[in-house]
């Protein structure tokens, strides 16, 4: 666990009012679990957040209870890669998670950035 997340609601959490459709946002990729989007502010050529529609706060948060929609993010980060052709060249996927990594949204999301060559921290 992580200072801060007992402070952030479900219905105060941005990325759940994303999914909810009363925070408009550009769709990537919805199924049953997943909803993906563009990052409002991109730091490479292709930004996509990939999220679960069901709030978890951050990795930290990742339990056998909730854990297997994380199967299905990652294979919706295969699919919509491989459909914009990231595969061939490459991409990242970060998840920052807490004070040190510099989360600023606490509702658990997959950063997909690429369509450059990218540096490491
Ligand atoms: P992090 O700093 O890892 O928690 O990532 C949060 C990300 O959410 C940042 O890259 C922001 O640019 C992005 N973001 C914040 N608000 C929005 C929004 N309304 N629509 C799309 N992306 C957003
Ligand atoms: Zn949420």
């Amino acid at each position: 666990a992580f200072a801060g997340k007992e402070d952030v609601k479900m219905s105060d959490c941005l990325f759940c009012k994303i999914v909810s459709g009363d925070v408009p946002s550009k769709k990537v990729y919805e199924d049953e679990y997943v909803y993906a989007f563009e990052d409002i502010n991109p730091v490479a050529p292709v930004h996509i957040l990939f999220i679960p529609k069901e709030h978890i706060s951050g990795v930290s948060e990742i339990t056998p209870a909730n854990s297997e929609v994380i199967s299905k993010i990652f294979e919706a980060i295969a699919k919509v890669t491989a459909e914009k052709g990231l595969d061939k060249n490459g991409f990242r996927v970060v998840s920052n998670c807490g004070a040190d990594a510099g989360q600023t949204v606490f509702h658990l999301h997959f950063h997909v950035i690429g369509g450059t060559k990218l540096n490491w921290p």
